[in-house]
């Protein structure tokens, strides 16, 4: 049996009792209103699950009671308009006001019951799913919250001691002085643990700053910061990665180019990371041009290079946790597809926007703007 109220508004005492008579058989609870100012009141006190709601009726009609309710899809109520032959126009005046439901007159009694359970099964059914969906989603985002702080919890537990052994395999390779000398087998082994161990620090602190960004809590510190010393500064530390492959850096920053404002360490970072993955997708001898211009109240910074390039349907998925795009390089490249996703959002969150434009076998340019000192202000915005 149904427990669900209904509220039959309609002007004519016969048709109402014959309504309340064949619906309070099936258990409905009845409500009446003889016009559509009644109905609104009565609605607003009493929340029907259903409004049986005439059109033709004194004072308030079945259309000034919609435009005057608004009916929206996501409301808990039904409402069934009773019509008659001509009512065309109504009909459609109904349909826009958002009611799909109609009983035409003379009804069978039989029809009024069928229409009437329609409505109400509808009706659970839809805020069924509607709770059914909002438990599940609050679920997913508690249970994605608790992964993240595993990960994490976990990242930095493994940073701990990584950072001990790193500094112990430095220390017998760097130190010789304090100590002791090694014969080039024992150092050519320490190297190679050296070098997978920074490996994985880069890999750890890339994990932990996706969960930084994910949680929106970047923790930035805009300052004032100089382009081209950050730049002289960030190729100074690559030196290594630079000669290795003999690659010719060209910077082209003028002298008068503003400062910009912007977390001196996460700029760095940004710039490392273009510039690393310049020098990791070219080949030995290319070039790599690094330059700055003001843009606006931005500055504007590009890094060319002209590497192996990235291809139209890779271009589009690179900012992308993880991803990696299809190119003979990346295979023999080492790298996690974690770098751009952060600097996309650190540009981002520093009141920048980040682009790229490129050619497969021709080469590839990263632009990134940030505000310039005095210029557009750095806010910083939670993670999408
Ligand atoms: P990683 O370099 O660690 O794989 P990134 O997020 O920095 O991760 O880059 C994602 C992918 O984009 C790389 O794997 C590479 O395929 C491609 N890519 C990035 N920069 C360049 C570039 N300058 N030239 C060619 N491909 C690039």
């Amino acid at each position: 049996m149904h427990q669900a109220s209904v509220l039959i508004i309609d002007d004519e005492p016969s048709v109402r009792k014959m309504i309340a008579a064949t619906l309070e058989g099936e258990g409905y609870h009845i409500h009446y209103a003889e016009n559509g100012l009644e109905g609104l009141e009565i609605t607003r006190i009493v929340s029907p699950e259903i409004v049986i709601l005439d059109l033709k009726m004194p004072e308030m009609d079945g259309l000034g009671f919609l435009e005057e309710l608004k009916p929206k899809p996501e409301d808990p109520r039904a409402i069934i308009v009773l019509t008659g032959h001509g009512d065309v126009k109504e009909i459609e005046a109904c349909y826009q006001a958002g009611v799909n439901s109609f009983l035409r007159k003379p009804f069978h009694l039989a029809e009024l019951r069928g229409v009437v359970k329609n409505a109400v099964d509808l009706k659970r059914h839809a805020f069924n799913l509607d709770q059914l969906v909002q438990t599940r989603t609050k679920q997913l985002e508690e249970e994605s919250m608790a992964k993240s702080q595993v990960l994490s919890t976990a990242t930095h537990e493994l940073r701990t001691p990584l950072t001990s052994m790193l500094g112990y395999v430095q220390r017998v390779l760097h130190r010789p002085d304090k100590v002791g000398p090694l014969t080039d087998r024992r150092r050519s082994y320490l190297g190679a643990a050296e070098k997978n161990a920074l490996r994985l620090k880069a890999l750890i602190e890339n994990i932990l700053d996706v969960s930084k960004v994910e949680a929106g809590n970047l923790d930035l510190d805009p300052v004032e910061v100089d382009v081209r010393e950050q730049i002289d500064d960030i190729l100074t530390e690559m030196e290594y990665d630079i000669t290795e492959k003999q690659i010719e850096v060209v910077i082209d920053i003028p002298d008068d180019l503003p400062q910009v404002m912007t977390d001196q360490l996460r700029f760095s970072q940004i710039v490392t990371n273009l510039l690393s993955n310049a020098f990791k997708y070219s080949p030995e001898f290319a070039t790599v041009t690094i330059s700055a211009r003001p843009a606006d109240k931005f500055v504007q910074v590009d890094v060319i290079d002209t590497g192996v390039g990235i291809s139209k349907t890779d271009q589009t998925k690179l900012f992308t946790k993880f991803f990696r795009a299809d190119n003979s390089s990346t295979t023999e490249v080492p790298g996690t597809g974690l770098g751009l996703f952060i600097v996309k959002h650190l540009v981002g969150a520093m009141g920048g926007r980040i682009w790229m434009e490129s050619e497969e076998d021709v080469g590839t340019t990263f632009s990134f703007v940030l505000p310039a000192s005095g210029g557009a202000l750095a806010v910083e915005r939670p993670a999408a």
